[in-house]
This record gives structure tokens, C-alpha cells and sequence, in this order.
């Protein structure tokens, strides 16, 4: 059994301007310095803005075989940076500026993907 309650997103932030980045950064995006530290990103965000995705996409999409379709949301964190990610449950109950949180999940070919899910 695989524990994923400690998964996070991780990210890097900026000794010199406090600029924060996804995924681990050696530059700063902003300021050009190689003075980054990696932290954990926050596990809640915000709808920043969202679309429905309504058809099944092409190629090698991993979803359900009967697809549902479901919300794409831009969720904005508190580090100030945005993070494109599906939102689960139902399209209609999504709407900008929910609160949301990090859902991350175990696909079964043992693959870490992750969603958000608004918070109860
Ligand atoms: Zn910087």
C-alpha cells in the first residue's frame, strides 16, 4: 500500500526576490540568481479560473474508458504561483475563487498523478 498523504507539489523559492517556482528551479525566473531553495508547495489553492473539458481528448488520454467530462482549473496558491490541474467532482459545482486542495492519487500502472478537490 502506498502512503500518499505526505505527497506534495514541490517547488522553488528565491533567497534573493521570494520569487516561487513549481518543480525544482537551480535559476530564478525573475531575478536571474542561482540562490533558490526548494520548499513544499501549499496543499490548498484557489479556482483561479477553470473550463469544462467536455470531449474525450485524442491519443494516449488515461482517464475513464466512459468519459466524464470535468472541470480543468488554474488553481492559484499561496506562493503566488498557478497550477493547471482537473478538479473533481462535478463541472456545475465549480466556480472561481473555491477553495480547493491537493488530491494526489495512484493510477494503476503506479504513476502518481494529481487533481484538487474543493475543500468540505
Ligand atoms: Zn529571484
Amino acid at each position: 500500500m502506498t502512503d500518499l498523504s505526505r505527497v506534495g507539489l514541490a517547488g522553488s523559492r528565491c533567497g534573493q526576490c521570494s520569487e516561487t517556482t513549481l518543480g525544482e528551479n537551480g535559476r530564478c525566473p525573475n531575478c536571474g540568481s542561482d540562490d533558490m531553495a526548494p520548499v513544499r508547495l501549499s496543499d490548498r489553492g484557489t479556482v483561479w479560473t477553470y473550463t469544462v473539458v467536455r470531449h474525450r481528448p485524442p491519443g494516449d488520454y488515461r482517464g475513464p474508458e466512459n468519459f466524464e467530462p470535468f472541470a480543468l482549473g488554474l488553481i492559484e496558491l499561496p506562493e503566488g504561483l498557478r497550477v493547471v490541474a482537473p478538479i473533481e467532482g462535478d463541472p456545475a459545482d465549480v466556480s472561481i475563487g473555491l477553495d480547493v486542495e491537493f488530491t494526489p492519487r495512484l493510477r494503476p500502472d503506479d504513476v502518481v498523478e494529481f487533481a484538487y478537490q474543493p475543500v468540505k
